[in-house]
């Protein structure tokens, strides 16, 4: 009987695997159509000046609206992306994409924001990166500065060599380099030193505890003074309450990023909200008697 049962489970994991593996090849032979079909999209997740209470720049997340699945995340299709390569002409479609949002804005009269960019380590990898992102913003006339490229450690980590080479390159630019999810990752302190990086991220698992927790505290102010020392500004992710904001402004935190401050949104609602002066007034600490 025991033997059966053993059986039975095999045969039920293996054909749960089998399914697996049908939706995983579904999914991959569905992005390969997705570019072309138009099925992909991106929202913008505003980052706002802490002190200012401006909002200085916005995220670009990717989406897939697949046909019959819906909305898929794209924590769930970049790996595939990135393991399949379809990751680079994706890439080169958010790149773009982006850039020529960033610039709608402003021929719609909004005040110039940056716009960030995620690249994954492939992508980074990809020796026609530079002539890539250099070739974007000519067509796009979008200013170097205002944009911003996001990269994590394990991506910088790799290989220290070719890694410096594309940095400078991407530096020489003038774009804006920062490291997205820092401390979670491998961290070389040296790395931070060497590479010219504008801005680290702190990751959105040390500031979910927030205000309680003190590990996450001790480690947030951590970052900042350590950023700080090395002329390089902060940004917090995942910021979801008040709280957790007026922690940060006393931590000296330049830069804020969440929910509670926008979440990933089209860009007819960031239009809305870059032409809304004084959206977050009251949102803030506050009362500090500072003009917002
Ligand atoms: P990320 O770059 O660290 O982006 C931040 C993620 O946190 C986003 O998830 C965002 O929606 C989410 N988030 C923002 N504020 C909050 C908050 O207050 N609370 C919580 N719980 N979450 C918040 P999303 O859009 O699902 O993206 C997930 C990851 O997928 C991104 O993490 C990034 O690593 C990757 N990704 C997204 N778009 C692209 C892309 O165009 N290219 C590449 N290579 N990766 C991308
Ligand atoms: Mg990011
Ligand atoms: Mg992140
Ligand atoms: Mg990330």
């Amino acid at each position: 009987h025991a033997k059966n049962c053993g059986k039975n489970n095999a045969k039920l994991y293996s054909s749960s695997l089998t399914m697996q593996i049908m939706s995983h090849v579904q999914l991959e032979v569905g992005l390969r159509k997705a570019l072309q079909n138009d099925e992909l999209y991106l929202l913008y997740q505003p980052q706002i000046d802490v002190s200012s209470a401006q909002i200085v720049g916005v995220e670009a997340l990717v989406r897939w609206r697949h046909p019959e699945r819906g909305i898929i995340s794209p924590t769930e299709f970049i790996p595939l992306a990135e393991e399949t390569g379809l990751i680079v002409p994706i890439g080169e479609w958010v790149l773009r994409t982006a850039c020529q949002q960033a610039m709608a804005w402003q021929q719609m009269g909004q005040r110039p924001v940056r716009v960030a960019v995620n690249l994954s380590a492939k992508q980074f990898k990809d020796e026609n990166l530079t002539q890539i992102v250099l070739s974007t913003l000519h067509e796009t006339g979008l200013p170097a500065e205002l944009l911003e490229l996001e990269l994590t450690e394990g991506t910088l980590m790799d290989d220290a060599r070719a890694t410096m080479v594309t940095l400078e390159q991407l530096r020489g630019i003038g774009v804006y380099l920062s490291i997205d999810d820092f401390g979670t990752g491998y961290s070389s302190m040296n790395y931070l030193k060497r590479f010219d990086v504008r801005a680290l991220k702190i990751d959105r698992s040390f500031i979910s505890g927030l205000p309680q927790d003190s590990e996450n505290a001790a480690i947030t102010r951590a970052i900042i003074a350590m950023a700080h020392g090395l002329k390089m500004a902060v940004v917090a992710e995942g910021v979801e309450t008040g709280a957790q904001l007026v922690l940060l402004e006393q931590f000296g935190c330049d830069m804020a990023q969440g929910y509670y401050l926008g979440h990933p949104s089209p860009p007819e609602s960031i239009h809305l909200m870059l032409g809304q002066q004084f959206a977050l007034n009251g949102v803030m600490s506050g009362d500090s008697g500072r003009s917002m």
